[in-house]
Formats: C-alpha cells, sequence, structure tokens
C-alpha cells in the first residue's frame, strides 16, 4: 500500500518476523528490529493478550520512533478456566522447551474426556503509530489431541485440531495453518484498518500531503 511508512515488528523471533511479513506485505514494508541492537528485552507483565502487546508495541516505539507492530499469543484451554493463556510460552517454567510445555498440558488433562478438551488460541495484535494505539485480536478455536502429532509448526501445534479439522496443526503446510490461524486473522483486521477503514489512514493521509 503506497504512502505508509515501513512497519517495525517488535519481535527478534526470524520466523515470527518472516510469517509477519507475509501476512502485512499488503499494508506496507516490514522491518526487524535488526537496526536496534541495544533494545532491552522487554517484560511481558500484563494480565491480557491485549496488554502485553501494547506494551510491547509502546517500549519499542519509545525507542525507535517508528510504527511499531506487537504481538502477543497463547493457547487457552476451556477445561483448565483458559490456563495457560499469557503464561504459554513458559507454561512448564522460565526456559520450558515446548515438549515441556506439551507433557504439562497433556499432564493436566488426563482426566478429560475427548469432549471436553475444547481450546482457542488467540493473537493480539498491537500497532503503535504516531496518532493513536490500536489492537486487533485473532482467534481460532478446535480442541486438543490426546498426543502429540506431527512434525511442522511450533509449541502446541501438535496438540491443535482447529474446528473442522482431523489433523492438527503440526500436521499442515504453513498455508493450510494460516488458513484458520489466530495470528493470520489478526493481521487481517490490522490490514484492513490501515487500508483506511479507521482514523490512522486518515492521518497518514494528512502527513503525506503536508
Ligand atoms: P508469544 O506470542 O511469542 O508470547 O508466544 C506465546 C506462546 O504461545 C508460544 O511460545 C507458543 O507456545 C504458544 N503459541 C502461540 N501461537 C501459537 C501457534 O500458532 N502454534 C502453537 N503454539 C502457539
Amino acid at each position: 500500500m503506497p504512502g505508509l511508512p515501513p512497519l517495525i515488528i517488535a519481535t527478534r523471533n526470524a520466523g515470527k518476523l518472516r510469517e509477519f511479513r507475509d501476512l502485512l506485505a499488503a499494508a506496507s514494508e516490514v522491518s526487524g528490529l535488526d537496526a536496534f541492537p541495544a533494545l532491552p528485552p522487554i517484560a511481558e507483565t500484563g494480565t491480557t493478550f491485549e496488554a502485553n502487546a501494547l506494551l510491547k508495541a509502546r517500549a519499542v516505539r519509545a525507542v525507535t520512533g517508528g510504527w511499531v507492530v506487537a504481538d502477543d499469543s497463547g493457547l487457552c484451554v476451556d477445561a483448565l478456566d483458559g490456563a495457560p493463556g499469557v503464561h504459554s510460552a513458559r507454561y512448564a517454567g522460565a526456559g520450558a522447551s515446548d515438549a515441556d510445555n506439551i507433557a504439562k498440558l497433556l499432564a493436566a488433562l488426563r482426566d478429560v474426556p475427548p469432549a471436553r478438551r475444547t481450546a482457542r488460541f488467540v493473537c493480539a495484535l498491537a500497532l503503535v503509530a504516531d496518532a493513536e494505539a490500536v489492537c486487533f485480536t485473532g482467534v481460532c478455536r478446535g480442541a486438543l489431541a490426546q498426543a502429540p502429532r506431527g512434525r511442522a509448526g511450533f509449541g502446541y501445534d501438535p496438540l491443535f485440531m482447529p474446528e473442522g479439522e482431523t489433523r492438527v496443526f503440526a500436521e499442515m503446510t504453513a498455508s493450510e495453518k494460516a488458513r484458520h490461524s489466530h495470528r493470520a486473522r489478526a493481521a487481517e483486521a490490522l490490514v484492513s484498518y490501515l487500508r483506511g477503514e479507521g482514523r490512522l489512514r486518515a492521518d497518514a493521509r494528512r502527513r503525506l500531503s503536508s
């Protein structure tokens, strides 16, 4: 989309950056944090995905001065009252591997029958720009398998079966996963917003014509 400044994605994760570059290509150029090596790690102290995405975006904006996009995501399991939620990455403790987190989740669900193993992935995507901060949330509902399957993806992908599918995310290609994914849905909402459905686009236009 001509006219918008590049979007700085607040992540040092190359995989995530690649995913966002694809998802946001329709809106603007995308860069990572390579130009800002000294940026300190940002503590995710919020109690919601939205709060964490906004705090990350604001912290990176304060240092870079650019238009910043930050995300926070995780898995909410109904039978566990929404856990692991914002603690998804460190469910089995600080520095836990994906396998550790999966093992802990399967243990917590040991006595939960298949019909009650429903869950949702959530992704909050915040944009902090010149005039405003906005946040869009994408949700993908599904259910958790009894044991890990497949080899693709990351995190809880070996357990998560999106609604209407018999395969888990780890058994899908990246583009098959993107058809369902919480991250793709949040990015779609952000792209529509940037395309002119919000005030931000008007701000960009004003700045360009001044
Ligand atoms: P964050 O958004 O980088 O804080 O990631 C939170 C954690 O949620 C990840 O480390 C994964 O464990 C989990 N997660 C988020 N999105 C996905 C996904 O698409 N597939 C599998 N796990 C995910």
